[in-house]
C-alpha cells in the first residue's frame, strides 16, 4: 500500500465493503469524500473527525450509491455541507424516487440534501487545497473524480479499482453506459495521475498497469453487453448478501423476483425472470461468490456485516423535503417490512 506516496494532509483507509474506503483531507476545511453505508454512519463521522482533527465542514460525494452517501445524514447533522455532482443534486433536492437508485437496488440511504452542486472543471476547497472536479460518468450518470493537480491525485470512487472496474447498468443509465465509462477512463488516463485513489481495495501500485487493465476491462463490457448485464447483476446481489447479512435459501427466489434490477436483467438479456436467477445462483456458487451458510445464501467476499436494525430508512419516495431533511427523522418505516433480513 503506497500511502507513503500521499501528502501528510491526506488520510486514506481501505474499509470493506458495504462502506467506501476513507478519504478525509485535512487543513482549515476538513473534508470527506465519500461517506460509507448508513449503517456504519456513526463509525464513519467518528473515523473521519479523528483522522481530520476536527469536525468535518465539506462531504463530497463521487456518485450516489449507497456505500459512498450512506454517512451523509449523520455528517449533515453535526454541520457538515454535502457537495455532489449537479444530476445526483437535483434528483437528490426533488426528492426523485429514483435517488441514489437506492429502491431500484434495494439499497437503504438515509434521507440527506445536497448543498453544493458541481459541475465538471469546479474548483473545490478541501482542507487547504483546491481540487477540480472531473465529470467521470459511466458507471452512473452523475459519477465525479476528484483531481489535486499539484499531487496529480486523483480520487476516482467506483470508476476504476486496483481489481475491476464499476459495474455499469443500461438499464437504468441507457445503452451507452459503458461507452460513456470507457471515456471516463480514458479521460482519467489523460490526466496522467501519480496516485490513483479508487473507492474500495487498495491504492494501486502501478498506475499506468491499473489504468491499463481498466480499459480492456471497460472495453468488454462496451464489446459484450450481455456480459455487462450478468458482471452487474453479480455485483448488485453480492451487494445485497451482504448488507441482509444473507438472504435464507427458502426465500432466495421470490426475493429475486421482486428486484426491479432483476426483472430490467431478465428483460437486458432476453430471458425469463425465473431462467436468469436460476442461472445467476448456479453461477455465483460455482465461482465460490456465494455460498449456504445455515440455511442462508451469503456473500463470500471479505466484508464488515452492518447492524440490520440500523437500515431502517425511508426510501427516497418518503424522504421529507429537502429543506426539512436534517430535522424530520422518520422513526417507522413501513417501507422497509418485507425485507428478508
Ligand atoms: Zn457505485
Amino acid at each position: 500500500m503506497s500511502t507513503h506516496a500521499l501528502p501528510n494532509w491526506l488520510v486514506w483507509q481501505p474499509r470493506a465493503f458495504p462502506n467506501a474506503n476513507f478519504l478525509a483531507v485535512k487543513g482549515t476545511r476538513p473534508a470527506l469524500v465519500d461517506s460509507g453505508f448508513v449503517a456504519h454512519a456513526e463509525h464513519t463521522r467518528k473515523s473521519a473527525e479523528s483522522m481530520a482533527g476536527d469536525r468535518i465542514a465539506l462531504v463530497v460525494n463521487t456518485h450516489w450509491h449507497s456505500d459512498h452517501v450512506g454517512g451523509n445524514r449523520e455528517l449533515q447533522r453535526f454541520g457538515a455541507a454535502i457537495a455532489a455532482s449537479v444530476p445526483d443534486a437535483e434528483a437528490v433536492r426533488r426528492r426523485d424516487p429514483g435517488c441514489c437508485a437506492a429502491a431500484y437496488l434495494d439499497q437503504p440511504v438515509a434521507p440527506y440534501s445536497v448543498d453544493i452542486a458541481l459541475r465538471d472543471g469546479d474548483l473545490l476547497r478541501l482542507g487547504d487545497s483546491d481540487w477540480q472536479v472531473v465529470r467521470t460518468p459511466g458507471h452512473t450518470s452523475g459519477h465525479l473524480s476528484l483531481w489535486q493537480p499539484e499531487e496529480r491525485i486523483l480520487a476516482v470512487g467506483d470508476a476504476l479499482s486496483d481489481y475491476d472496474v464499476g459495474w455499469v447498468w443500461a438499464a437504468l443509465d441507457g445503452p451507452q453506459a459503458a461507452a460513456t465509462a470507457l471515456q471516463s477512463i480514458e479521460r482519467i488516463a489523460a490526466l496522467k495521475p501519480r496516485v490513483l485513489l479508487p473507492a474500495h481495495g487498495p491504492v494501486p501500485q502501478d498506475v499506468s498497469a491499473t489504468l491499463a487493465s481498466a480499459h480492456r476491462r471497460v472495453s468488454r463490457l462496451v464489446d459484450d453487453p450481455s456480459g455487462a448485464v450478468w458482471y452487474g447483476a453479480r455485483r448488485v446481489f453480492g451487494f445485497a448478501l451482504m448488507i441482509y447479512g444473507g438472504i435464507p435459501l427458502a426465500e432466495i427466489e421470490d426475493y429475486l423476483r421482486a428486484r426491479s434490477w432483476a426483472q430490467d436483467a431478465a428483460r437486458e438479456l432476453g430471458t425469463g425472470a425465473d431462467a436468469f436467477i436460476s442461472e445467476l445462483l448456479s453461477s455465483m456458487r460455482a465461482s465460490g461468490a456465494i455460498a449456504e451458510v445455515d440455511g442462508r445464501v451469503c456473500a463470500t467476499a471479505d466484508h464488515d456485516p452492518p447492524d440490520r436494525r440500523l437500515l431502517n430508512v425511508p426510501w427516497p419516495d418518503k424522504w421529507p423535503p429537502a429543506s426539512t431533511a436534517q430535522t424530520q427523522l422518520p422513526v417507522t418505516r413501513s417501507q422497509n417490512e418485507g425485507r428478508h433480513r
